[in-house]
């Protein structure tokens, strides 16, 4: 489920404010910079840090 691009353009990571990368599957947003992948549920991002998985590269 790709999330639209305005809604894209808003998220940003809350840890480190830098921007999110949707995953090819839609399933995740990944932060770049800090190397964290933020889960998507149900189409809705859940950005807490605490929910967030390190980013396997
Ligand atoms: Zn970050």
């Amino acid at each position: 489920m790709a999330l639209p691009a305005r809604i894209r353009e808003l998220l940003a990571c809350p840890k480190c404010r830098g921007a999110l990368e949707e995953a090819v599957d839609g399933g995740a947003l990944h932060c770049t910079s800090c190397s964290l992948s933020y889960p998507v549920r149900d189409g809705i991002p859940v950005l807490l840090v605490e929910q967030a998985e390190p980013l396997a590269r």
